[in-house]
């Protein structure tokens, strides 16, 4: 296995209750540090919770960086001019960057909104001209827009696009448009941009837009990639700069899975995955250094930044105001004034 440090850039903490189990399960793999994104925006009313407990578990560990996401209200999003206050006072607070998940097909339905939309315009600038890294999931694996293609359990959790839902390719245009027009802005497409169609696409995209990245965080594209596995290990190898690792951990991810994430690109085992038969990648350590530390280190920085606990009350009062009504919020509202006292 490989030596080195490896860090993590796509970890979820979804309730205080998460807290300890992630931390622990981050010891236990030895991750040098990870990162823990933000995930309200995912849920309608739950509300900056996420936020508040990544930011905490950054304080308490000093190899955790924290990305925040975005609030809106149920329907639509929030205005311009919340939006670019949202990032302002994230970014003052210590927050390491910006999690989106505005494109993924449920939220993208919901909030009505093209990513390249006005709306998001003055934030997109703002995160540009402060360097500030955004990791974005832009769209779903394309048989998502085929409900005979997914499993129950994909369509049971809302994944499937239907008719009422813009295509995949349009998405994944107004996401490149906001690129085009920010060429500075440091982003992380999640899930490797769902781009595992052919080393071509993949290529094309990486090739036009110097600042994009990929996550490997599982995702389809290893099931993708076991057909043209030769082609894609080369691909891995050579676009290494450009990849980092992840994994969605969050509390309910079954202790397997990171060691699977790293078998799949360290070790030559022919596995079964996702119903697949997959032989593994066998990444040259320098590739492996680049996809665990390098890039890490390059997008959300070498170390986490401080937390301004001067402003971290006034925070946790913020969000709980606005979980009012949500869902879990007593529980989650009684955890964070205790948390609230102790620091
Ligand atoms: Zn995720």
């Amino acid at each position: 296995m490989y030596k080195g440090q490896v860090c993590d850039i796509h970890i979820h903490v979804s309730i205080p209750q998460d807290m300890e189990i992630i931390a622990s399960r981050m010891k236990q793999h030895g991750y040098a540090k990870y990162c823990l994104l933000g995930c309200g925006s995912y849920y309608p009313r739950a509300k900056g919770v996420s936020n508040v407990l990544a930011l905490l578990q950054k304080l308490r560990d000093p190899s955790v960086y924290a990305f925040a996401s975005l609030e809106h209200p149920e329907t639509g999003t929030a205005s311009a001019e919340s939006l670019l206050e949202q990032v302002k006072m994230y970014h003052a607070l210590g927050f390491d960057g910006v999690k989106m998940i505005e494109g993924k097909p449920n939220i993208r339905l919901r909030t009505g909104v093209p990513l390249d939309d006005a709306v998001y315009e003055p934030m997109l600038g703002f995160l540009e001209a402060h360097d500030i890294p955004v990791l974005s999931h832009v769209n779903d694996p394309r048989f998502f827009w085929d409900i005979t293609k997914m499993s129950p359990a994909q369509i049971a959790r809302g994944w499937y696009a239907g008719p009422d839902n813009p295509s995949f390719e349009t998405v994944r245009a107004e996401a490149l448009e906001t690129m085009r027009r920010h060429p500075g802005l440091r982003t992380t497409f999640a899930h490797f941009f769902f781009a595992s169609g052919s080393t071509d696409e993949a290529d094309g995209i990486l090739d036009r837009y110097p600042n994009v990245n990929f996550d490997l965080t599982p995702g389809t594209h290893y099931a993708d990639m076991s057909g043209a596995r030769n082609e894609w290990r080369t691909f891995l190898t050579r676009r290494s700069n450009r990849l980092l690792f992840g994994t969605d951990n969050a509390a309910a991810t079954s202790e397997a899975h990171t060691p699977l994430c790293r078998q799949i690109l360290e070790t030559a085992n022919e596995i079964e995955y996702r119903g697949v038969s997959l032989q593994c990648f066998e990444l040259p350590e320098a590739a492996l250094a680049d996809i665990y530390e390098k890039n890490f280190d390059r997008f959300a920085g070498a170390s986490p930044r401080p937390v301004d606990c001067e402003r971290l009350s006034s925070y946790i009062q913020w969000t709980s105001d606005l979980m009012e009504g949500a869902q879990y919020a007593s529980d989650i509202r009684a955890d964070l004034t205790a948390l609230d006292k102790s620091l």
